[in-house]
């Protein structure tokens, strides 16, 4: 099967749906012009001009969006080396290979490795083995030192050695790295590479509530080759006048002047931080955190007076945003609820992390969707216990918002965790990252349930449909939505042969 040949106007022969809603019938063939699916059916005849491939009764299924991204900061974190892991001076090294085996035009700049408990000491000549012409930084754990290949030294400017740079020595050479990574890694191309490794998980959008930059920022990027996964750029309420300035209004096109990507770039929603994290004790609650309370604000705290949450609601909808309210405490997601019925305000409340059944319904009724990071769960399971007892069985509690008739969308809010929506889908689904029992089962959702929230509303492709398309060597939704189907799903993006972004390959297995 050669998919290479596909182009703006395809027909993907033989191919099976993946049933988010509607049941798929057996293979069919599906006709893609203009970036959207025209025809679904059997034996469609290919047209003149429009390229045509048999997938040989794979899966199809609507491309996957992550919700909640700081792409800046996932694009920084992911373009350095992860070296914690690295139990040994050897196996940091290896961790190296392999990022040349994937990135061979790309110097390594690691973070992480922590070689006090090492059994053997980091060396420079063990770096200067790996046969590559990029210069390679190791950057220990504590910041201390430097583990450096020769050719870095003298990109450096320091003298040759075979142990690690420390301290003082080291610390002038930290203020030099720019130079020898050539940026500051967030430019185009890396925001690129961000892309290119979602689009090959299946990811066809995201939602970009990077902290700093702004419209004229995400128009020059995207200009600039940052152009392969559809965008949604979100400003903060320091931005906001520009925006308003500029008329946008949530879903207007930013790239309108770029024929080749009209309404991929897109405004986002108005992001407000209204209260804190689980972790810091500032998440805004009903009752007192029950550990290391900060003192003065032991229920955590809000972010804005009721009055300033009001006026920066109505402020964004009289001009046209959408909203997506930051709550996480059960004090916060009641706030916000306020404000959205007092204001009219349409959009969705970040993270939702510890609610009640009845603010779930008022949810349900007020149309505000709930953006769920359910990775997160993961990694509070334990903090939750010990700060908010009694009150774990109201955390991510996407069972009750489905039944409520909350509508979810899930997200990774990466660099916290992994730009990945397959992690968010199995963690949704069995709630247990390790060997212990599922936290909370009955909060549980299906992965078909899972997998829907993560199309960005989109079901069982259809007619009408954005061809922003997934192709799968294997079905997501078969199993039973247990820990072995998990297990699977967690590692699904191993099963992506394409994505397409408007009818436009984004990614294809290399064959
Ligand atoms: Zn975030």
């Amino acid at each position: 099967m050669s998919l290479t040949t596909y182009g703006d106007d395809m027909l993907i022969r033989n191919v099976r749906l993946v049933a988010l809603t509607d049941a798929a019938p057996g293979p069919v063939d599906v006709r893609v012009d203009d970036g959207r699916v025209v025809e679904v059916g059997a034996d469609l005849v290919q047209g003149g001009g429009e390229s045509s491939s048999d997938a040989g009764g794979r899966w199809l299924m609507p491309g996957l969006w992550d919700q909640h991204v700081h792409l800046g900061q996932w694009t920084l974190t992911s373009a350095r080396l992860d070296l914690a892991p690295a139990r040994s001076s050897a196996e940091a090294v290896a961790l190296v290979r392999e990022r040349l085996e994937e990135w061979p035009d790309l110097p390594v700049i690691g973070w992480g490795h922590r070689p006090t408990a090492w059994p053997d000491n980091p060396a420079v000549s063990d770096l200067d083995a790996i046969d590559t012409d990029q210069p390679i930084v190791l950057i220990a754990g504590d910041g201390h030192h430097g583990w450096l290949n020769t050719t870095a030294l003298h990109m450096l400017a320091l003298s040759t050695r075979d142990s690690v740079v420390s301290e003082a020595e080291w610390f002038m050479a930290y203020g030099r790295l720019a130079t020898v990574v050539g940026t500051d890694g967030t430019g185009p191309d890396a925001y690129r590479r961000s892309m290119e490794a979602a689009a090959a998980q299946g990811v066809v959008g995201l939602v970009d509530l990077e902290f700093s930059g702004g419209v004229e920022d995400w128009v020059a990027r995207w200009a600039g080759g940052a152009n392969l996964v559809r965008v949604r750029h979100a400003c903060y309420a320091d931005g906001l006048d520009d925006v308003l300035a500029r008329g946008l209004r949530s879903g207007d096109p930013l790239d309108g002047s770029l024929p080749d990507g009209a309404g991929r770039l897109t405004m986002g929603p108005l992001k407000i931080i209204s209260d804190g994290s689980l972790n810091t004790r500032t998440a805004w609650c009903c009752e007192p955190y029950a550990e290391k309370a900060v003192p003065g604000a032991e229920e955590g705290q809000p972010n804005q007076t009721p009055a300033e949450l009001r006026a920066l609601l109505a402020r964004a909808t009289s001009g046209g945003l959408d909203v997506a309210v930051h709550a996480l405490g059960d004090r916060a997601v009641a706030e916000a609820l306020a404000a959205f019925e007092d204001t009219g305000a349409r959009g969705g409340i970040e993270h939702v992390q510890l609610t009640t059944r009845e603010d779930v319904r008022r949810m349900a009724a007020l149309g505000v969707r709930a953006s769920v990071q359910p990775a997160h769960l993961l990694d509070d399971r334990d903090v939750t216990e010990r700060l908010w007892p009694g009150r774990a069985e109201r955390c991510f509690p996407l069972r009750w918002m489905l039944d409520a008739g909350v509508e979810v969308v899930l997200g990774s809010d990466a660099p916290v965790s992994p730009l990945d929506p397959w992690l968010a889908v199995a963690a949704a689904v069995h709630r247990s990252g390790d060997d212990r029992e599922p936290w909370h089962p009955e909060q549980s959702i299906t992965a078909r349930e899972a997998l829907a929230a993560s199309t960005d509303g989109w079901g069982t492709v259809a007619v009408g449909h954005p061809a922003d398309l997934v192709l799968l060597d294997a079905d997501p939704l078969a199993g039973d939505s247990d820990r072995d189907h998990a297990q699977r799903l967690r590692r699904f993006a191993d099963h992506v042969l394409a994505t397409w972004v408007a009818g436009e390959t984004a990614y294809e297995r290399p064959s």
